[in-house]
């Protein structure tokens, strides 16, 4: 009998499906996964087999009997590949390999002092070959590279504007194809980090939340009902260009009062070069050991910085009435002393029936969360193309 192009597809689907529920739940048997996704239990036995076929699948010993032959437990084979994540911050690249199910095997973190183009490439490809060396026995190996770039990314890949970097207009992934496979995913690192947080961290168990990423900039990734909302041109997000103050500082988008001029790191360091005249500009780490010593103008600042955040917080609940908001990137390494000015003011300018059910949160992958977002993308596209899997 001839398959026709309606049957593979509708196949396709059914075999992705099928992966997707051995992920979810494993271990668990061929009737499981039968009962689970409504599908007869021979069609389960091919699907599951060519999974086993294509190393993604794994059988284990038998599981608890419901009364006649025990069922053997299908296991997703996270070690079949590998993939790489990468976030480019200004002040350096962290690139973490990673298996199929995200645990991070290798990291890296190279500085960063010229961010041309060129150089950032060459810096992107040698990191991969470090972390590609001498990898476990796999029969995918690497499955593709995502990457973190703090900018707007528009829908085909491209790099439209990274203002920290000086980069305008740079097809990253056109650069890296080749080589490296056509696997290759360019996303904002906020939007990364919201899919990092989502899978893998704080967010697992939300459907509607915020990942804010406050580090020189403040950006976020908005999740709606589990998807990341991407806008129009791929260029949702930008909450750090909210204007909350109307005759406010100049910010570097060339608008006044932006929420990043008054609640950055960016913001909490000039003003701490401000009281703190005449020395080198401190930097964060310098300024957060002040404030834990007690130092009473850093804590004040501090204070400042966490209600300026609330402001800006308390207009996203409103709008979005989310389920989380998760504090990422580099500020939230400061989340404990900003944490009470910031949620007293969220509940002081947030409407009450809006903020009833959010929680606020600081991110769990700490400052990998762009990196294991990005890894992830190249695995989601590897785990739902059929063509691979086959
Ligand atoms: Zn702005």
């Amino acid at each position: 009998m001839k398959i026709t192009g309606d049957q593979q597809l509708i196949k396709k689907m059914n075999k992705s499906i099928v992966l997707d529920t051995i992920r979810q739940r494993q271990p668990l048997s061929r009737a499981d996964i039968a009962a689970g996704i409504g599908l007869n239990k021979a069609t389960v036995s091919s699907l599951v087999s060519e999974l086993i076929n294509s190393n993604l699948v794994t059988e284990i010993g038998p599981g608890e009997s419901s009364g006649g032959r025990k069922p053997t437990l299908l296991l997703f084979n996270k070690s079949a590949g590998f993939a790489i994540g990468v976030d480019i911050r200004v002040s350096d690249l962290l690139a973490v390999l990673v298996d199929l199910e995200g645990n991070v095997i290798r990291e890296k973190s190279v500085p960063l002092s010229d961010f041309s183009p060129e150089i950032v490439l060459d810096q992107i490809r040698k990191t991969i070959s470090l972390l590609s060396r001498k990898l476990p026995e796999s029969p995918y190996g690497i499955i593709g590279i995502g990457i973190g770039v703090p900018g707007l990314v528009d829908e085909k890949s491209n790099v439209v504007s990274a203002p920290n970097l000086g980069w305008e207009h740079v097809d990253l992934a056109g650069a890296l194809a080749g080589d490296l496979g056509d696997n290759i995913h360019i996303d904002n690192e906020a939007n990364a980090g919201a899919i990092g947080e989502k899978l893998y961290g704080a967010g697992r168990d939300s459907l509607n939340l915020i990942y804010l990423s406050i580090g020189v900039g403040i950006g976020s990734g908005i999740i709606v009902g589990g998807a990341l909302y991407r806008g129009t041109s791929n260029f949702s997000g930008e909450v750090g260009h909210m204007t909350v103050a109307e005759n406010g500082p100049l910010c570097r988008c060339g608008n006044r009062g932006c929420w990043e001029t008054l609640a950055s790191e960016k913001a909490l360091l000039d003003r701490a070069a401000a009281i703190w005249p005449g020395d080198d500009a401190p930097d964060l780490e310098d300024f957060l050991k002040a404030a834990k010593q007690g130092d009473e103008e850093a804590v004040n600042l501090l204070n400042e910085i966490g209600s300026q955040l609330g402001v800006g917080l308390a207009n996203l609940v409103n709008i979005l009435n989310p389920e989380l908001i998760v504090i990422g990137n580099r500020l939230s390494l400061a989340g404990e002393l900003f944490e009470d000015a910031m949620l007293r003011t969220i509940k002081s300018r947030s409407l009450s029936y809006h903020r009833k059910k959010t929680h606020v949160d600081f991110a769990k992958l700490g400052i990998r969360s762009t990196a294991l977002g990005a890894a992830s993308m190249p695995i989601t596209t590897f785990l739902t193309d059929p063509d691979i899997n086959i």
